[in-house]
């Protein structure tokens, strides 16, 4: 008979669930996490692009490297170009499914219990309910942590507020020759984000976008626009933006996805998923530690991770919500400024993928910006008082 009780139960066995519950089982706690697959890191939902921070963060072997990049260039529908690169590795491309497996390998070897074809459907005070190959089971717990993605079943089930945006994402694998230093963007491929070219290693590339309205007949656009004419690998998923209000609640920790956390800026949420993960594990601890899970220990996941990343998330959404409002012509002059050889030298020396607040505020004060940056500047008073 499965055992019934653990301190920590995680739903979901993707970067965040896994470092979760790795560190929580590292802690002493039980720990058992339920993936709903067979196997970890499938269905590919993630383009692979992680900086070289981000990468560390997940304390994986070097094995699901694909490909490093230095730089980027950025190409607007109007004809602007920016291309810039740091002559070192930036970011990795990773094999995302490679990546998820050795995370949550790493989980077991600390002393996770792992039950994979283990679904969540379901939650009754201090027990969930699983379907998985023994059928249904419960599984009872202190404190439960919700890593299930951008679709959470954990908060629908607990009628938690959820995140305030959702995008739609599609990308495809392609054989493609390109600058492998650099990663392309193109903002007009999919006017609410932006569209990307990921070199991937071996005459290989990652051409996708994400955005609201349109995005198979934007897809079919841009893939023509690229000369692509086969795909090897054709993926989709869901964008979660803005963090859910309350990310704690009924002994549960929101963590990932599941809680909204990719950055509104460039959609990555591998980085801000394990930051969340790493301060959930911290807070579960203490709740398991004081026998007491309820919202006035569980909070201080919530502060603490505010602490960390609150701040560079809530500047993005409004940099995301900005976005919003920028027109190709405005997108264009916004590009074409920032060519401006100072400009280039604070990207290289200050930009930083996971926390980009540092260098839009040292961009923000470049003289060379104003002329392009007065009508956003203008729009973004306006975006505050609507
Ligand atoms: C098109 C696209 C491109 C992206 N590109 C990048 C990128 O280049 N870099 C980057 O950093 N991020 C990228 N992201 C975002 C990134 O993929 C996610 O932020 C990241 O996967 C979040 O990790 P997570 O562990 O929180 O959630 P997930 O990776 O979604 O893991 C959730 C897990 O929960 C499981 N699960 C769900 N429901 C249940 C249930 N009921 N019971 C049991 N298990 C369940 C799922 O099977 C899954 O394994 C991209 C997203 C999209 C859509």
């Amino acid at each position: 008979m499965a055992r019934d009780f653990f301190e920590v139960v995680v739903v979901g066995g993707g970067p965040s669930g896994s470092t979760c519950a790795r560190l929580c089982a590292e802690e002493g706690l039980s720990t058992c996490l339920i993936e709903e697959h067979a196997v970890a890191g499938y269905p590919v939902q993630c383009a692979g692009l992680l900086s070289t921070a981000a990468f560390q963060e997940c304390e994986v072997s070097r094995k699901p490297v694909l490909h490093e990049v230095s730089g980027a260039r950025i190409v607007t529908g109007l004809g602007s170009e920016l291309s810039f690169d740091a002559g070192k590795t930036r970011a990795v491309v990773v094999d995302r499914a490679a990546l998820d497996q050795e995370m949550l390998a790493a989980a077991a070897k600390a002393g996770a219990e792992i039950r994979l074809k283990t679904g969540f459907f379901g939650i009754s005070g201090s027990h969930i309910l699983t379907r998985g190959l023994s059928g249904k089971e419960q599984i009872r717990f202190s404190v439960l942590v919700a890593a299930d993605g951008p679709r959470s079943g954990v908060a629908r089930a607990l009628a938690m507020e959820r995140p305030r945006v959702y995008l739609a994402g599609i990308q495809a694998d392609i054989p493609r020759e390109m600058d492998g230093r650099l990663v392309e963007l193109y903002p007009d491929a999919s006017p609410e984000f932006f569209g990307w070219i990921i070199p991937s290693g071996k005459g290989r590339a990652r051409i996708g976008l994400c955005g609201t309205h349109d995005i198979p007949g934007r897809f079919e656009r841009f893939l023509r626009s690229a000369g692509a004419e086969s795909c090897i690998h054709l993926v989709s998923g869901t964008l979660p933006l803005g963090v859910m209000p309350k990310t704690y609640g009924h002994r549960t920790l929101f963590v990932g996805d599941a809680a909204g956390f990719p950055k509104p800026t460039s959609g990555g949420g591998v980085y801000t998923g394990v930051r969340s993960a790493r301060h959930a594990a911290r807070a579960a601890a203490e709740a398991c530690r004081r026998k007491d899970s309820s919202d006035r220990v569980l909070k201080e996941y919530e502060k603490s991770w505010k602490a960390d990343i609150g701040s560079e998330l809530e500047t993005g959404f409004r940099l995301f919500k900005l976005r919003q409002s920028i027109t190709p012509e405005e997108m264009d002059r916004l590009v074409h400024s920032l060519r401006d050889p100072g400009v280039i030298r604070d990207i290289l020396q200050y930009a930083d993928m996971d926390r980009p607040g540092a260098i839009i505020r040292r961009v923000l004060g470049n003289p060379a910006l104003y002329p392009a940056l007065g009508i956003l500047f203008k729009k973004m008073v306006a975006s505050y008082f609507k």
